[in-house]
């Protein structure tokens, strides 16, 4: 509940920030020509115009290749419908978020996670392996299914708040380090992210390529705390992508509608016309630009998101949460 009233408050004061869009700056940027990949193609479950009527699973699982996974949280559940990446080498299986809901009746989460990591293992699947379970950030849509991980056989659980994250990780040098990890023939690059939100993360993983930014870069309505420290992430990211291969840039929500630049408000249940999920290296690049062509925070509403800076209500609201929950 507790982000659900977060998210009220908030709902209620971007009233206040989204009134100033007449100045907001508006940037596209060219579309690529290729053809749409099965990610690109897929479409998820998107909620309903009737939840109490909604049969859906209450998780939507897509498998990528044989050891990735996207799963995404049915809306009808919880408006956030985060995506949930689920990611296994040959000894780990990392686990980056557990949702919005805690209930393992209603989101069970933690029996999803151990069929597909057996269903992956096969024949070899007698030997357990260790789960690993992090967060893009200390956002309650991102940590809510913890519990159903904890104490749990082989999992390691990385607490969502700054001092077990730096704890684990160990940075030598937040937030201009990176970290490496290594899940059995599968390293994945940790990357400070701070700007959404204070210890937020992007994760680089080898194997598919991707960049799992979370909240700090998805095709929604991101909401920028720190201004500052979000330019500085998104050009630390951008130049990451410069030296190294990235297929997609994939994120824990989808608020836009198909149509440029229209998102669905927070709260909606129900998205039919939903964008994709994926957004690219360019997407990152243009809004770098953008970025460093601002004296002063201000909204930027692009095609594929819309980054906008919290106003002094959102902010103390996010501390108050934060003093309370951290
Ligand atoms: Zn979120
Ligand atoms: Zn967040």
């Amino acid at each position: 509940m507790k982000h659900m009233l977060l998210a009220g408050l908030l709902f209620i004061f971007a009233g206040c920030s989204s009134s100033s869009a007449v100045d907001a700056r508006v940037s596209t940027i060219s579309g690529s020509e290729d053809e749409a990949s099965p990610l690109q193609q897929k479409q998820w479950l998107h909620g309903s115009a009737d939840c109490l009527l909604n049969k859906q699973q209450p998780i939507d699982i897509f498998r990528f290749d044989q050891s990735s996974y996207i799963l995404r949280q049915n809306k009808c559940l919880n408006f956030e419908a985060p995506f949930i990446y689920l990611l296994i080498g040959t000894e780990k299986a990392l686990v980056l978020d557990t949702g919005a809901t805690e209930s393992a009746d209603e989101f069970p989460l933690y029996e999803t996670v151990r069929t597909l990591i057996k269903q992956q293992a096969g024949q070899a699947g007698t030997i357990e392996k260790e789960i690993l379970v992090i967060h893009s950030h200390s956002h309650s849509d991102h940590y809510a299914g913890d519990p159903q991980f904890a104490g749990k056989p082989n999992v390691t659980l990385v607490e969502p708040n700054s001092r077990a994250m730096m704890h684990f990780f160990d940075f030598n040098d937040w937030p201009v380090s990176v970290v490496n990890i290594e899940l059995g023939q599968r390293k994945l690059t940790i990357i400070p992210t701070p700007g959404h939100q204070e210890e937020a993360i992007t994760i680089f993983d080898a194997q598919t390529k991707w960049l799992l930014t979370g909240d700090t870069f998805y095709p929604g309505f991101i909401y920028v705390k720190n201004w500052q420290d979000y330019q500085h992430s998104v050009a630390r990211l951008v130049e990451f992508t410069q030296s190294h291969e990235v297929s997609y840039v994939l994120g824990a929500h989808i608020e836009m509608t198909a149509a440029d630049g229209v998102y669905y408000p927070i709260g909606t249940m129900y998205q039919p016309n939903e964008a994709d999920l994926a957004l690219t290296p360019e997407h990152l690049l243009a809004l770098d630009l953008e970025l460093k062509k601002l004296d002063e925070p201000e909204q930027i509403i692009f095609n594929d998101f819309i980054v906008t800076p919290m106003n002094i209500f959102q902010k103390t609201l996010s501390n108050i949460a934060r003093w309370i929950f951290q």
